[in-house]
Protein backbone atom coordinates (compact mmCIF):
# COMPACT_ATOMS: atom_id res chain seq x y z
CA UNK A 1 0.00 0.00 0.00
CA UNK A 2 1.67 3.47 -0.46
CA UNK A 3 1.46 5.82 2.34
CA UNK A 4 0.05 9.00 2.49
CA UNK A 5 2.14 11.82 2.40
CA UNK A 6 0.69 15.15 4.02
CA UNK A 7 1.29 18.43 4.49
CA UNK A 8 2.68 19.81 7.46
CA UNK A 9 1.47 23.23 9.16
CA UNK A 10 1.61 24.87 12.63
CA UNK A 11 3.62 22.52 13.69
CA UNK A 12 1.76 19.27 13.10
CA UNK A 13 1.08 17.18 9.97
CA UNK A 14 -1.92 18.06 8.18
CA UNK A 15 -3.81 15.74 5.26
CA UNK A 16 -5.56 18.93 3.81
CA UNK A 17 -9.14 19.51 2.58
CA UNK A 18 -8.78 18.34 -0.89
CA UNK A 19 -9.10 14.88 -2.10
CA UNK A 20 -6.60 15.65 -5.00
CA UNK A 21 -3.21 13.88 -4.59
CA UNK A 22 -0.62 12.48 -7.22
CA UNK A 23 1.35 8.82 -6.55
CA UNK A 24 5.19 9.08 -5.62
CA UNK A 25 7.69 6.18 -7.05
CA UNK A 26 10.60 4.38 -5.97
CA UNK A 27 12.48 4.91 -9.27
CA UNK A 28 14.71 2.30 -9.14
CA UNK A 29 11.71 -0.84 -9.17
CA UNK A 30 9.39 1.55 -10.75
CA UNK A 31 6.95 1.03 -8.00
CA UNK A 32 4.27 3.43 -6.64
CA UNK A 33 5.73 3.68 -2.60
CA UNK A 34 3.15 7.15 -1.94
CA UNK A 35 0.68 9.18 -2.56
CA UNK A 36 1.24 12.88 -2.28
CA UNK A 37 -1.54 15.28 -1.16
CA UNK A 38 -1.99 17.93 -3.74
CA UNK A 39 -2.72 21.62 -2.09
CA UNK A 40 -4.16 24.55 -2.86
CA UNK A 41 -5.80 27.77 -1.85
CA UNK A 42 -7.12 26.61 1.69
CA UNK A 43 -3.89 24.38 2.53
CA UNK A 44 -2.15 27.74 1.61
CA UNK A 45 -4.47 29.60 3.67
CA UNK A 46 -3.97 27.78 6.52
CA UNK A 47 -0.50 27.78 6.58
CA UNK A 48 -0.21 31.55 6.21
CA UNK A 49 -2.65 31.88 8.76
CA UNK A 50 -0.46 29.73 10.94
CA UNK A 51 2.93 31.53 9.55
CA UNK A 52 1.23 35.31 10.89
CA UNK A 53 0.44 33.99 13.99
CA UNK A 54 3.97 32.79 14.72
CA UNK A 55 5.99 35.72 12.92
CA UNK A 56 5.81 38.48 15.48
CA UNK A 57 7.56 35.99 18.28
CA UNK A 58 9.59 34.42 16.05
CA UNK A 59 10.78 37.92 14.19
CA UNK A 60 11.40 39.48 18.06
CA UNK A 61 13.09 36.48 19.12
CA UNK A 62 16.96 37.51 19.23
CA UNK A 63 19.33 36.28 16.45
CA UNK A 64 21.39 34.36 18.68
CA UNK A 65 18.32 32.70 19.79
CA UNK A 66 17.32 31.69 16.51
CA UNK A 67 20.70 30.45 15.34
CA UNK A 68 21.02 28.33 18.10
CA UNK A 69 17.76 26.24 17.38
CA UNK A 70 19.53 26.05 14.10
CA UNK A 71 22.46 24.76 15.44
CA UNK A 72 20.56 22.07 17.19
CA UNK A 73 18.93 21.51 13.86
CA UNK A 74 22.64 21.16 12.45
CA UNK A 75 23.11 18.14 14.87
CA UNK A 76 20.13 16.67 14.19
CA UNK A 77 20.53 16.62 10.87
CA UNK A 78 24.46 14.78 11.16
CA UNK A 79 23.55 12.36 13.69
CA UNK A 80 20.93 11.22 10.54
CA UNK A 81 22.29 11.99 7.60
CA UNK A 82 21.81 8.30 6.73
CA UNK A 83 17.97 8.44 7.44
CA UNK A 84 17.38 11.17 5.41
CA UNK A 85 19.78 9.87 2.34
CA UNK A 86 17.40 6.87 1.94
CA UNK A 87 14.52 8.98 1.81
CA UNK A 88 15.99 11.00 -1.13
CA UNK A 89 17.08 7.66 -2.77
CA UNK A 90 13.90 6.16 -2.32
CA UNK A 91 12.15 8.77 -4.21
CA UNK A 92 14.38 10.33 -6.21
CA UNK A 93 16.78 7.21 -7.46
CA UNK A 94 20.16 8.83 -6.61
CA UNK A 95 22.68 6.78 -5.12
CA UNK A 96 23.16 6.49 -1.67
CA UNK A 97 26.38 8.37 -1.69
CA UNK A 98 25.43 11.51 -3.87
CA UNK A 99 21.95 11.92 -1.94
CA UNK A 100 24.74 12.18 1.58
CA UNK A 101 26.79 14.84 -0.67
CA UNK A 102 23.51 16.72 -1.48
CA UNK A 103 22.84 16.75 2.60
CA UNK A 104 26.01 17.94 3.35
CA UNK A 105 26.07 20.89 0.92
CA UNK A 106 22.51 22.16 2.15
CA UNK A 107 24.14 21.64 5.66
CA UNK A 108 26.65 24.15 4.88
CA UNK A 109 23.99 26.52 4.32
CA UNK A 110 22.41 26.01 7.70
CA UNK A 111 26.17 26.66 9.13
CA UNK A 112 25.93 29.68 7.44
CA UNK A 113 22.74 30.40 8.75
CA UNK A 114 23.80 30.06 12.49
CA UNK A 115 26.02 33.06 11.65
CA UNK A 116 22.59 35.05 12.43
CA UNK A 117 23.97 37.93 14.87
CA UNK A 118 27.34 38.83 12.91
CA UNK A 119 24.88 38.26 9.43
CA UNK A 120 22.39 40.99 10.69
CA UNK A 121 24.65 42.76 12.08
CA UNK A 122 23.83 46.78 10.38
CA UNK A 123 25.92 49.46 9.97
CA UNK A 124 26.40 52.59 12.02
CA UNK A 125 27.53 56.42 10.52
CA UNK A 126 28.26 59.11 13.69
CA UNK A 127 27.73 62.75 13.19
CA UNK A 128 26.52 62.42 9.44
CA UNK A 129 25.37 65.77 10.40
CA UNK A 130 26.40 67.78 13.91
CA UNK A 131 24.99 65.54 16.33
CA UNK A 132 22.60 64.09 14.04
CA UNK A 133 23.56 60.12 13.89
CA UNK A 134 22.50 57.57 11.25
CA UNK A 135 22.14 53.83 11.21
CA UNK A 136 20.58 50.93 9.05
CA UNK A 137 18.71 47.77 9.78
CA UNK A 138 18.07 44.60 8.01
CA UNK A 139 14.52 43.69 9.28
CA UNK A 140 12.88 39.98 8.11
CA UNK A 141 10.15 40.85 5.21
CA UNK A 142 7.04 38.34 6.89
CA UNK A 143 6.29 35.09 5.48
CA UNK A 144 8.26 33.94 2.49
CA UNK A 145 7.71 30.87 0.09
CA UNK A 146 10.08 28.22 -1.81
CA UNK A 147 8.88 26.69 -4.71
CA UNK A 148 11.62 23.65 -5.51
CA UNK A 149 12.36 20.92 -8.00
CA UNK A 150 12.84 17.35 -7.93
CA UNK A 151 16.37 17.02 -8.52
CA UNK A 152 18.13 18.01 -5.15
CA UNK A 153 14.97 17.62 -2.44
CA UNK A 154 17.04 18.58 0.32
CA UNK A 155 19.75 21.02 -1.04
CA UNK A 156 17.73 23.24 -2.85
CA UNK A 157 15.10 23.88 0.20
CA UNK A 158 18.27 24.58 2.25
CA UNK A 159 19.41 26.58 -0.10
CA UNK A 160 16.58 28.85 1.29
CA UNK A 161 14.75 28.70 4.48
CA UNK A 162 18.18 28.40 6.45
CA UNK A 163 18.81 31.86 5.44
CA UNK A 164 15.10 32.73 5.79
CA UNK A 165 14.25 31.59 9.40
CA UNK A 166 17.55 32.89 10.57
CA UNK A 167 16.73 36.75 9.16
CA UNK A 168 13.52 36.24 11.56
CA UNK A 169 10.72 35.19 8.52
CA UNK A 170 8.33 32.54 8.49
CA UNK A 171 8.41 29.88 5.37
CA UNK A 172 6.11 27.98 3.68
CA UNK A 173 7.81 25.33 1.47
CA UNK A 174 6.07 24.02 -1.82
CA UNK A 175 8.56 21.01 -2.54
CA UNK A 176 8.69 18.51 -5.89
CA UNK A 177 5.45 16.59 -5.76
CA UNK A 178 7.80 13.77 -7.26
CA UNK A 179 9.96 13.10 -4.12
CA UNK A 180 8.42 15.15 -1.06
CA UNK A 181 9.32 12.73 1.66
CA UNK A 182 12.18 14.34 2.67
CA UNK A 183 10.82 17.93 3.17
CA UNK A 184 8.53 16.71 6.12
CA UNK A 185 11.77 15.06 7.63
CA UNK A 186 12.90 18.23 8.08
CA UNK A 187 10.02 19.70 9.18
CA UNK A 188 9.53 17.14 12.17
CA UNK A 189 13.75 17.77 13.13
CA UNK A 190 12.87 21.45 12.57
CA UNK A 191 10.45 21.23 15.70
CA UNK A 192 12.74 18.96 17.39
CA UNK A 193 15.20 21.45 17.53
CA UNK A 194 12.80 24.25 18.78
CA UNK A 195 11.24 25.78 15.97
CA UNK A 196 8.14 27.44 16.96
CA UNK A 197 4.84 26.21 15.70
CA UNK A 198 4.13 27.98 12.21
CA UNK A 199 7.33 29.15 11.34
CA UNK A 200 8.23 26.69 9.10
CA UNK A 201 5.64 25.08 7.00
CA UNK A 202 5.33 22.51 3.97
CA UNK A 203 2.37 22.63 1.45
CA UNK A 204 2.89 19.69 -1.01
CA UNK A 205 0.94 20.12 -4.69
CA UNK A 206 1.87 21.32 -8.12
CA UNK A 207 0.60 24.10 -10.27
CA UNK A 208 -2.61 24.61 -7.78
CA UNK A 209 -0.48 25.42 -4.75
CA UNK A 210 1.88 27.56 -6.65
CA UNK A 211 -0.18 29.28 -7.92
CA UNK A 212 -2.48 30.24 -4.26
CA UNK A 213 1.18 31.02 -2.88
CA UNK A 214 1.73 33.36 -5.78
CA UNK A 215 -1.40 35.01 -5.37
CA UNK A 216 -1.98 35.47 -1.37
CA UNK A 217 -1.65 38.95 0.18
CA UNK A 218 0.26 38.07 3.31
CA UNK A 219 3.25 35.87 1.02
CA UNK A 220 5.90 38.79 0.94
CA UNK A 221 8.63 37.01 -1.63
CA UNK A 222 8.79 33.89 -3.30
CA UNK A 223 12.39 31.42 -3.96
CA UNK A 224 11.85 29.53 -7.14
CA UNK A 225 14.13 26.50 -8.51
CA UNK A 226 13.35 24.98 -11.46
CA UNK A 227 12.69 24.79 -15.25
CA UNK A 228 12.51 28.11 -17.30
CA UNK A 229 9.40 28.33 -18.48
CA UNK A 230 8.37 27.88 -14.74
CA UNK A 231 10.62 29.70 -13.36
CA UNK A 232 9.79 32.71 -15.77
CA UNK A 233 6.01 32.35 -15.25
CA UNK A 234 7.16 32.59 -11.39
CA UNK A 235 8.56 36.10 -12.06
CA UNK A 236 5.92 37.65 -14.09
CA UNK A 237 3.16 36.60 -11.70
CA UNK A 238 5.07 37.25 -8.46
CA UNK A 239 5.98 40.79 -9.56
CA UNK A 240 2.68 41.58 -10.66
CA UNK A 241 1.26 40.68 -7.70
CA UNK A 242 4.32 42.78 -5.89
CA UNK A 243 6.01 40.05 -3.91
CA UNK A 244 10.01 39.88 -4.59
CA UNK A 245 11.17 37.02 -6.36
CA UNK A 246 14.07 35.10 -7.38
CA UNK A 247 13.55 32.75 -9.80
CA UNK A 248 16.52 30.17 -11.02
CA UNK A 249 15.39 28.23 -14.30
CA UNK A 250 17.62 25.69 -16.56
CA UNK A 251 21.09 24.81 -17.59
CA UNK A 252 23.26 24.09 -20.46
CA UNK A 253 26.56 24.15 -18.88
CA UNK A 254 29.81 23.58 -21.29
CA UNK A 255 33.05 22.47 -20.51
CA UNK A 256 36.05 23.77 -22.86
CA UNK A 257 39.31 21.88 -22.91
CA UNK A 258 41.79 23.53 -23.91
CA UNK A 259 44.88 21.61 -26.25
CA UNK A 260 46.75 21.74 -22.82
CA UNK A 261 44.39 20.19 -20.56
CA UNK A 262 45.86 17.37 -18.67
CA UNK A 263 43.39 14.75 -21.03
CA UNK A 264 42.68 12.15 -18.03
CA UNK A 265 41.87 15.41 -14.90
CA UNK A 266 39.70 16.86 -17.96
CA UNK A 267 37.97 13.12 -18.64
CA UNK A 268 37.84 12.35 -14.85
CA UNK A 269 35.94 15.86 -14.54
CA UNK A 270 33.68 15.41 -17.26
CA UNK A 271 32.75 11.59 -16.23
CA UNK A 272 31.47 12.62 -12.34
CA UNK A 273 29.96 16.12 -14.18
CA UNK A 274 28.18 14.70 -16.82
CA UNK A 275 27.15 11.32 -15.52
CA UNK A 276 27.07 11.70 -11.98
CA UNK A 277 23.01 11.60 -10.22
CA UNK A 278 22.25 10.69 -14.48
CA UNK A 279 22.68 14.01 -15.01
CA UNK A 280 20.02 15.60 -13.48
CA UNK A 281 21.22 18.30 -12.20
CA UNK A 282 21.72 22.06 -12.72
CA UNK A 283 24.78 22.51 -12.76
CA UNK A 284 26.00 19.06 -14.52
CA UNK A 285 28.13 19.27 -17.84
CA UNK A 286 25.55 18.47 -20.85
CA UNK A 287 28.54 19.77 -23.21
CA UNK A 288 32.40 19.12 -23.75
CA UNK A 289 33.74 21.35 -26.03
CA UNK A 290 37.14 20.89 -26.83
CA UNK A 291 39.51 23.25 -28.40
CA UNK A 292 41.24 21.54 -31.59
CA UNK A 293 40.60 18.44 -33.70
CA UNK A 294 43.57 16.51 -31.41
CA UNK A 295 42.02 17.29 -28.73
CA UNK A 296 38.54 16.20 -29.49
CA UNK A 297 39.58 13.11 -31.10
CA UNK A 298 41.67 12.60 -27.67
CA UNK A 299 38.69 13.17 -25.85
CA UNK A 300 36.22 10.98 -27.57
CA UNK A 301 39.03 8.26 -27.58
CA UNK A 302 39.29 8.32 -24.03
CA UNK A 303 35.69 9.24 -22.96
CA UNK A 304 33.93 6.01 -25.12
CA UNK A 305 35.31 3.28 -23.13
CA UNK A 306 35.06 5.06 -19.46
CA UNK A 307 30.95 5.64 -20.88
CA UNK A 308 30.28 2.02 -21.93
CA UNK A 309 32.07 1.20 -18.10
CA UNK A 310 29.75 3.02 -15.85
CA UNK A 311 28.42 1.03 -12.93
CA UNK A 312 24.83 1.61 -13.31
CA UNK A 313 22.37 0.13 -10.59
CA UNK A 314 20.02 1.42 -8.17
CA UNK A 315 20.65 4.20 -5.24
CA UNK A 316 21.29 1.74 -2.51
CA UNK A 317 23.83 -0.44 -4.54
CA UNK A 318 26.80 0.83 -2.61
CA UNK A 319 29.21 -0.03 -5.69
CA UNK A 320 26.71 1.89 -8.59
CA UNK A 321 27.95 5.18 -9.75
CA UNK A 322 24.97 6.07 -11.50
CA UNK A 323 21.13 5.60 -10.42
CA UNK A 324 17.69 5.59 -12.62
CA UNK A 325 15.66 8.78 -13.45
CA UNK A 326 13.03 9.89 -11.34
CA UNK A 327 10.04 8.94 -13.55
CA UNK A 328 9.11 6.98 -16.67
CA UNK A 329 8.05 10.25 -17.79
CA UNK A 330 11.32 11.88 -17.77
CA UNK A 331 12.87 8.77 -18.80
CA UNK A 332 11.06 9.03 -22.13
CA UNK A 333 11.85 12.47 -22.90
CA UNK A 334 15.32 12.04 -22.57
CA UNK A 335 15.36 8.65 -24.57
CA UNK A 336 13.35 11.15 -27.52
CA UNK A 337 16.04 13.99 -27.09
CA UNK A 338 18.46 11.40 -27.85
CA UNK A 339 16.59 10.32 -31.23
CA UNK A 340 16.61 13.95 -31.82
CA UNK A 341 20.04 13.69 -31.86
CA UNK A 342 20.36 11.20 -34.31
CA UNK A 343 17.72 12.60 -36.45
CA UNK A 344 19.31 16.30 -36.74
CA UNK A 345 22.62 14.25 -37.90
CA UNK A 346 25.15 14.30 -34.54
CA UNK A 347 27.16 11.18 -33.98
CA UNK A 348 25.80 8.93 -31.40
CA UNK A 349 29.04 7.29 -30.14
CA UNK A 350 27.38 5.52 -26.75
CA UNK A 351 24.01 4.96 -27.03
CA UNK A 352 22.26 4.41 -23.76
CA UNK A 353 18.59 4.12 -24.87
CA UNK A 354 17.95 0.79 -24.71
CA UNK A 355 19.94 -0.55 -21.41
CA UNK A 356 18.10 -2.67 -19.02
CA UNK A 357 18.63 -2.97 -15.64
CA UNK A 358 18.73 -7.07 -14.45
CA UNK A 359 16.33 -7.83 -11.41
CA UNK A 360 14.40 -4.13 -12.02
CA UNK A 361 13.38 -4.23 -15.51
CA UNK A 362 10.63 -1.70 -14.50
CA UNK A 363 13.02 0.54 -12.93
CA UNK A 364 13.58 3.84 -14.85
CA UNK A 365 17.49 3.18 -16.03
CA UNK A 366 18.67 4.97 -18.54
CA UNK A 367 22.47 4.25 -19.73
CA UNK A 368 25.10 6.83 -20.46
CA UNK A 369 24.74 8.18 -24.12
CA UNK A 370 27.68 10.50 -26.02
CA UNK A 371 27.17 12.44 -28.93
CA UNK A 372 30.01 14.26 -31.05
CA UNK A 373 29.83 16.23 -33.91
CA UNK A 374 27.32 18.30 -32.24
CA UNK A 375 26.19 21.97 -33.08
CA UNK A 376 24.68 25.28 -32.42
CA UNK A 377 21.02 24.80 -33.79
CA UNK A 378 20.65 21.16 -32.76
CA UNK A 379 17.79 20.67 -30.60
CA UNK A 380 20.47 18.61 -28.15
CA UNK A 381 22.79 21.26 -27.59
CA UNK A 382 19.35 24.08 -27.13
CA UNK A 383 17.40 22.11 -25.11
CA UNK A 384 18.22 21.36 -21.53
CA UNK A 385 18.34 17.45 -21.53
CA UNK A 386 18.53 16.80 -17.67
CA UNK A 387 19.73 13.21 -18.15
CA UNK A 388 23.04 11.29 -18.41
CA UNK A 389 23.83 12.73 -22.14
CA UNK A 390 26.94 14.11 -23.22
CA UNK A 391 27.41 16.36 -26.50
CA UNK A 392 30.83 16.76 -27.65
CA UNK A 393 31.00 20.32 -29.67
CA UNK A 394 34.40 20.85 -31.53
CA UNK A 395 35.68 23.96 -31.83
CA UNK A 396 38.30 25.13 -33.46
CA UNK A 397 39.37 28.02 -31.39
CA UNK A 398 39.02 29.34 -28.33
CA UNK A 399 36.98 31.99 -29.38
CA UNK A 400 34.98 29.67 -31.06
CA UNK A 401 34.74 27.98 -28.07
CA UNK A 402 33.82 31.27 -25.80
CA UNK A 403 31.21 32.48 -28.91
CA UNK A 404 29.25 28.89 -28.02
CA UNK A 405 28.82 29.92 -24.62
CA UNK A 406 28.11 33.17 -24.86
CA UNK A 407 25.40 32.96 -27.70
CA UNK A 408 23.34 29.89 -25.59
CA UNK A 409 20.42 31.27 -23.88
CA UNK A 410 20.92 29.82 -20.75
CA UNK A 411 24.16 31.04 -18.66
CA UNK A 412 24.35 28.83 -15.14
CA UNK A 413 27.67 27.37 -14.99
CA UNK A 414 30.16 27.01 -16.92
CA UNK A 415 34.08 25.67 -16.78
CA UNK A 416 37.41 25.76 -18.44
CA UNK A 417 40.33 23.22 -18.36
CA UNK A 418 43.79 24.73 -19.13
CA UNK A 419 46.89 25.29 -17.59
CA UNK A 420 47.10 28.66 -19.24
CA UNK A 421 46.53 31.21 -16.49
CA UNK A 422 46.13 33.79 -19.11
CA UNK A 423 43.53 31.87 -21.07
CA UNK A 424 41.69 31.33 -17.61
CA UNK A 425 41.46 34.73 -16.64
CA UNK A 426 40.20 35.91 -19.79
CA UNK A 427 37.71 33.02 -19.93
CA UNK A 428 36.39 33.96 -16.31
CA UNK A 429 36.43 37.52 -16.99
CA UNK A 430 34.58 37.51 -20.54
CA UNK A 431 32.12 34.36 -20.24
CA UNK A 432 28.30 35.40 -20.10
CA UNK A 433 27.74 32.73 -17.44
CA UNK A 434 26.96 33.14 -13.77
CA UNK A 435 29.18 29.94 -11.73
CA UNK A 436 32.44 29.75 -14.03
CA UNK A 437 35.17 26.65 -12.92
CA UNK A 438 38.45 27.01 -13.44
CA UNK A 439 39.57 23.21 -13.32
CA UNK A 440 36.83 22.80 -11.58
CA UNK A 441 33.89 21.01 -13.49
CA UNK A 442 30.55 21.99 -10.85
CA UNK A 443 31.95 25.06 -9.58
CA UNK A 444 28.86 25.20 -7.34
CA UNK A 445 29.70 28.15 -4.53
CA UNK A 446 30.20 27.23 -0.74
CA UNK A 447 27.35 28.65 1.33
CA UNK A 448 29.48 31.57 2.49
CA UNK A 449 29.27 33.03 -1.65
CA UNK A 450 25.86 33.18 -3.21
CA UNK A 451 24.41 30.76 -6.10
CA UNK A 452 23.04 31.59 -9.49
CA UNK A 453 22.82 31.78 -12.78
CA UNK A 454 22.63 34.69 -15.30
CA UNK A 455 20.21 34.93 -18.73
CA UNK A 456 17.20 32.45 -18.57
CA UNK A 457 18.65 30.37 -15.47
CA UNK A 458 17.72 33.54 -13.19
CA UNK A 459 15.24 35.87 -13.32
CA UNK A 460 15.68 38.56 -10.50
CA UNK A 461 18.08 40.52 -8.82
CA UNK A 462 19.27 38.01 -5.96
CA UNK A 463 21.67 35.16 -6.09
CA UNK A 464 21.02 32.47 -3.26
CA UNK A 465 22.21 31.62 -0.04
CA UNK A 466 25.63 33.88 0.96
CA UNK A 467 25.47 37.37 1.60
CA UNK A 468 22.67 37.36 -1.27
CA UNK A 469 20.38 35.23 0.84
CA UNK A 470 20.74 37.65 3.95
CA UNK A 471 19.81 40.50 1.54
CA UNK A 472 16.69 39.07 -0.03
CA UNK A 473 15.29 37.92 2.84
CA UNK A 474 15.41 41.08 4.75
CA UNK A 475 14.46 45.00 4.10
CA UNK A 476 16.84 47.82 4.58
CA UNK A 477 15.77 50.38 7.44
CA UNK A 478 17.83 53.60 7.87
CA UNK A 479 17.34 55.69 10.63
CA UNK A 480 18.28 59.33 11.12
CA UNK A 481 18.50 60.80 14.71
CA UNK A 482 19.53 63.41 16.64
CA UNK A 483 18.82 64.43 20.10
CA UNK A 484 17.35 67.56 21.81
CA UNK A 485 20.89 68.86 22.18
CA UNK A 486 21.09 68.83 18.36
CA UNK A 487 18.04 70.19 17.00
CA UNK A 488 18.42 73.66 15.92
CA UNK A 489 15.93 76.33 16.18
CA UNK A 490 12.62 77.23 14.56
CA UNK A 491 11.05 75.86 11.07
CA UNK A 492 13.16 74.58 8.56
CA UNK A 493 11.15 75.00 5.03
CA UNK A 494 14.62 74.16 3.16
CA UNK A 495 15.44 70.66 2.04
CA UNK A 496 17.36 69.37 4.74
CA UNK A 497 21.02 69.02 4.61
CA UNK A 498 23.93 68.05 6.76
CA UNK A 499 26.37 70.20 7.53
P1 LIG B 1 9.82 22.05 -12.69
O1 LIG B 1 9.94 23.43 -13.24
O2 LIG B 1 8.98 21.07 -13.42
O3 LIG B 1 9.22 22.11 -11.20
C1 LIG B 1 9.74 22.97 -10.23
C2 LIG B 1 8.62 23.32 -9.25
O4 LIG B 1 7.60 24.03 -9.95
C3 LIG B 1 7.97 22.13 -8.59
O5 LIG B 1 7.75 22.42 -7.23
C4 LIG B 1 6.66 21.98 -9.36
O6 LIG B 1 5.62 21.45 -8.56
C5 LIG B 1 6.34 23.39 -9.77
N1 LIG B 1 5.61 23.46 -11.05
C6 LIG B 1 5.67 22.57 -12.07
N2 LIG B 1 4.86 22.96 -13.08
C7 LIG B 1 4.29 24.11 -12.69
C8 LIG B 1 3.35 25.01 -13.31
N3 LIG B 1 2.86 24.78 -14.53
N4 LIG B 1 2.98 26.11 -12.63
C9 LIG B 1 3.48 26.35 -11.40
N5 LIG B 1 4.34 25.53 -10.76
C10 LIG B 1 4.75 24.43 -11.40
O7 LIG B 1 11.30 21.51 -12.48
P2 LIG B 1 11.77 20.05 -12.08
O8 LIG B 1 11.56 19.13 -13.24
O9 LIG B 1 11.23 19.66 -10.76
O10 LIG B 1 13.34 20.30 -11.87
C11 LIG B 1 14.26 20.27 -12.92
C12 LIG B 1 14.56 21.66 -13.43
O11 LIG B 1 15.05 22.48 -12.37
C13 LIG B 1 15.66 21.67 -14.47
O12 LIG B 1 15.30 22.56 -15.49
C14 LIG B 1 16.88 22.19 -13.71
O13 LIG B 1 17.87 22.83 -14.48
C15 LIG B 1 16.23 23.14 -12.78
N6 LIG B 1 17.10 23.43 -11.65
C16 LIG B 1 17.74 24.62 -11.65
C17 LIG B 1 18.61 24.93 -10.63
C18 LIG B 1 19.34 26.24 -10.62
O14 LIG B 1 20.01 26.50 -9.66
N7 LIG B 1 19.22 27.07 -11.63
C19 LIG B 1 18.80 24.02 -9.58
C20 LIG B 1 18.11 22.81 -9.60
C21 LIG B 1 17.25 22.53 -10.65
Amino acid sequence: MPTDISHFIDGRLNAGRGSRTAPVFNPATGEQTGSVALGGADEVREAVAAAKKAFPEWAGTTPLRRARILNRFLHILEERVDELAAVITSEHGKVLSDAKGEIQRGMEVVEFATAAPQLLKGEFTENVGTRVDSYSLRQPLGIVAGITPFNFPVMVPMWMFPVALACGNCFILKPSERDPSASLLIAAWLKEAGLPAGVFNVVHGDKEAVDAILHHPDISAVSFVGSTPIARYIYETAARTGKRCQALGGAKNHMVIMPDADMDQAVDALMGAAYGSAGERCMAISVAVPVGEKTANTLIEKLEPRIRALKIGPGTDPDAEMGPLVTKQHLERVRGLIDAGVTEGAKLVVDGRNFRMQGYENGFFIGGSLFDHVTPGMTIHAREIFGPVLSVARADSYEAAARMINEHEFGNGTAIFTRDGDAAREFAHRIQVGMVGINVPIPVPMAFHSFGGWKASLFGDHHMHGPEGVRFYTRLKTITSRWPTGIREGAEFVMPTMG
